[in-house]
């Protein structure tokens, strides 16, 4: 039987787990693993750094040329890296200030049009999981399975909190659970490609799962595809 690559696009709120769960999966069905809020950050860090706040400014750096965003293989990890203009920048884009300024610079239209085009680019071999807040909606309305995960915010912040502890950071529960909140309130009510679920999309609560029991039931809902496709 002939079994077609397709695409499974995970959107959701804030720091359910999507990025853990679309990994997990891609390696599984040894497909191409896009986390496209990692392109967010990346834009966010770049403004940071080159002091951009307003969004003509920003606009006018959105060429593949000022902003290169690559994922490599960690060796040691064995995870894909981020890097931005040839520096691994995943370290920095994962910190407080990045993540208190990521939901307003993708509100802006020209940095989602920028990047949606290098997702769609990426996914059109098929065999991608991509996650993020637009996927099924936006970057591939077509694709073949789309999830919307969400769990409880007190959850998801626990979760943050202990990452980011294991990684040596000095982090309150509080602030964590307060930008969550913030960015899930940005990201559903922003005028361009709000976070919504798509009609077609399976909701995944995911507030008391594993990663793996998580890994399996997607796997699962992949198989139940293969089997009505072919
Ligand atoms: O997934 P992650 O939490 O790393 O995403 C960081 C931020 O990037 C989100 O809060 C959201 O503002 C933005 N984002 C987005 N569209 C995506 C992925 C992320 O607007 N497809």
């Amino acid at each position: 039987m002939k079994q077609n690559k397709i695409i499974i696009a995970i959107d959701g709120h804030s720091s359910t787990g999507k990025s853990t769960v679309a990994r997990a999966i891609a390696q599984r069905l040894n497909y191409i693993y896009v986390d496209t809020g990692a392109m967010y950050r990346a834009v966010t860090l770049y403004c940071i750094q080159n002091g951009l706040s307003d969004d003509s400014s920003i606009a006018g750096c959105l060429t593949e040329e000022k902003i290169c965003i690559e994922f490599r293989r960690n060796d040691t990890t064995n995870t894909l890296d981020t890097y931005l203009n040839g520096v691994n920048v995943e370290r920095e884009i994962r910190s407080i200030e990045v993540a208190s300024k990521v939901s307003e610079i993708s509100a802006i239209p020209a940095v989602r049009e920028f990047l949606v085009k290098q997702q769609q680019a990426i996914g059109r071999q098929k065999g991608v999981a991509m996650d993020g807040r637009d996927i099924g909606t936006v970057v591939f309305p077509d694709a073949e399975l789309k999830i919307f995960m969400t769990a409880a915010v007190e959850v998801r912040a626990m979760r943050r909190f202990r990452e980011l502890q294991a990684k040596g950071e000095q982090v309150n529960i509080d602030d964590i659970r307060k930008n969550i909140e913030e960015r899930d309130y940005r990201d559903s009510h922003r005028a361009t490609s709000p976070l919504k679920k798509a009609d077609e999309a399976i909701v995944l609560d995911n507030s008391n799962m594993s990663p793996e029991e998580q890994t399996e039931w997607l796997y699962n809902k992949v198989k139940e595809i293969e089997r009505q496709e072919y």
